[in-house]
């Protein structure tokens, strides 16, 4: 079977043609692909800025720029797998629960067939349903979060199912292992004195980003993960808003879009089973930056699934 390949800069220009992820065809069954790209476009989880319900659209358009090969994973992802756009779920913007289960019943059937999605959000509440799919096939995984915030906050306004809270609910549920699990890039002002404090006693590691050198958070976070498939969320406003200012909650003081790819390419060689993007909220963004590295951070991802998939065969 032919692998499903970007559009040719060299036959069409790259501002034409469909606006997929990547250019690619868009038009593949999802059954035959090895890494589904999915676009979630609910942002109702949100506390703060609305607006990444905008954000696969606009990260499908900044993708176009973006060229096939990795210099630094030496993969190219296309060549490696079949990956294509399978287009975005319709989640209902209205009915978080009934949000929740339409994303957690799409992704079972992608980690029960040995497939591994790329998402790209909508804001961090879809990776609850995503996780929740993926233990179903893997039970408890490791889950590399990469973000400014622990959303680890229980509720907000009663709620238990907001942005916030994602990765408290994916403990409580036993769909991560806590133990294995790190978050990286963690800063900002807190509720209290006791945020950080109750994450670690979860058995949860911050890696603050006062001490994030990215070789070194990603060496603490494969130790920690051992022989657990791993999971990747990647919250763009783990990124410094200077670099990614398109996203509703942003904390100031993090790393730079250098460090952020530098800290996923050193990832190469893990056991990633899949991994998404989230919190992209084009509205506030300048010059299309934050969407073009949101772009850039999936492909990095595509390449470390390439190599992990690899490692299999
Ligand atoms: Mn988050
Ligand atoms: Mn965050």
């Amino acid at each position: 079977m032919d692998h499903p390949k970007p559009l040719s800069a060299q036959i069409t220009p790259r501002f034409a043609g469909p606006t997929t992820f990547y250019r690619l065809p868009g038009t593949s069954e999802i059954g035959d692909l090895d890494a589904p790209i999915v676009g979630v476009p609910y942002d109702s989880g949100a506390s703060f800025r609305v607006g990444a319900r905008f954000g696969p659209r606009s990260i499908r358009e900044a993708s176009s720029l973006l060229r096939p090969y990795n210099r630094i994973l030496e993969i190219d992802p296309y060549e490696a797998m079949r990956i294509d756009d399978t287009g975005d779920l319709t989640v209902s913007p209205y009915d978080p629960m009934a949000a929740l289960t339409t994303i957690d019943e799409y992704f079972r059937p992608i980690f029960a067939a040995g497939q591994n999605p790329l998402s790209f959000g909508g804001d961090h509440s879809i990776t609850l349903p995503i996780l929740r799919a993926a233990a179903a096939t893997h039970g408890p995984i490791a889950m590399i979060q990469f973000d400014s915030h622990l959303d680890t906050w229980s509720t907000y306004f009663g709620s238990r199912y907001t942005h916030g809270s994602f990765a408290i609910r994916a403990i409580e549920e036993g769909l991560i292992d806590p133990a294995a699990s790190t978050q990286v890039g963690i800063r900002g002002m807190l509720f209290g004195e006791d945020d950080i404090e109750r994450s670690r006693n979860w058995g949860l590691r911050a890696v603050l980003a006062e001490e994030l050198a990215p070789t070194l958070a990603a060496e603490i976070a494969l130790e920690r993960a051992g022989k657990r498939p791993i999971y990747v969320t990647f919250d763009i406003d783990g990124v410094d808003p200077a670099f990614a200012p398109g996203t509703g909650t942003p904390e100031v003081g993090g790393p730079t879009s250098l460090q952020a790819t530098m800290f996923l390419q050193a990832l190469g060689g893990a056991q990633i089973i899949g991994a998404d993007v989230v919190e992209v909220a084009p509205a506030y963004d300048s010059a299309g930056i934050t969407s073009l590295l949101a772009a850039r951070l999936g492909l990095e991802l595509l390449g470390l699934i390439a190599i992990a998939r690899g490692q299999h065969e």
